[in-house]
């Protein structure tokens, strides 16, 4: 890929000594992981009929903040607008993120730019010890709803550029029981992870087209 769709993603600026996010420290990527997501997210963006990630980078406008979470175990995050830096939005990804099979990163970036399209609220990962009945049903009912929207948004990938697998959502869940969870995941977690993947794979395989909810590229819209 091009430099110049590199520059489309701007390596965050990291405020202070030692960002942590849940507890591991966070870096900048290094190009080849940049390239690696570039590869990802622009069939996705232009698949929301968003600029790609060469046409952000030639604006001379904002940016797309990307940055590295130092651990193994597999994880994504995002985090909506800011203005200072100025970026649309944010991705973090694990170290172990990055090393997972193609199909399945598209997949976990197609889900964080569900949270971003829905304007769901970033919270806390690890709710299972502290949620309510009800704040867990909230925080289920976004997760739910990203999945959705990544499924509909690989079909539209597949069907457009003949990249990413809506199979890869389900997958991912899967494997995220085992992987960012381990063996201490509790029971409540385990249940609903498991009914995510489920319904993920009833998506996937049905034939109904899902309108998709509209993703704007804008730092004052969040
Ligand atoms: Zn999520």
């Amino acid at each position: 890929m091009r430099t110049r769709t590199l520059a489309a993603l701007l390596a965050l600026v990291l405020a202070g000594c030692g960002p942590t996010l849940q507890g591991y420290a966070v870096r900048h990527p290094a190009a080849d992981e940049s390239r690696r997501v570039a590869e990802f997210l622009d069939p996705l963006l232009m698949a929301l009929e968003l600029p790609s990630l060469r046409a952000i980078a030639l604006a001379k406008d904002c940016k797309i903040g990307f940055a590295i979470v130092r651990t193994d175990r597999v994880n994504v995050w995002s985090s909506p607008a800011t203005t200072s830096p100025c970026l649309y939005f944010t991705l973090f990804l694990t170290e172990g993120a990055l090393r997972m099979p193609a199909d399945q990163l598209m997949a976990t970036i197609a889900h964080e730019l569900g949270h971003l399209a829905l304007h769901h609220t970033p919270g806390p990962d690890t709710p299972q010890l502290t949620a309510s009945p009800e704040q867990w049903q909230g925080i289920q009912g976004q997760e739910l709803a990203a999945d959705r929207f990544a499924v509909a948004l690989l079909k539209r990938t597949q069907s457009l550029y003949r990249v990413g697998a809506c199979e890869a959502m389900a997958e991912f869940l899967r494997r995220s029981v085992s992987d960012w969870y381990g063996p201490g995941i509790s029971a409540r977690m385990h249940a609903a992870v498991t009914q995510r993947a489920d319904a993920a794979d009833a998506a996937c395989a049905s034939s109904e087209v899902t309108a998709l909810p509209r993703l704007t590229l804008n730092t004052r819209v969040q």
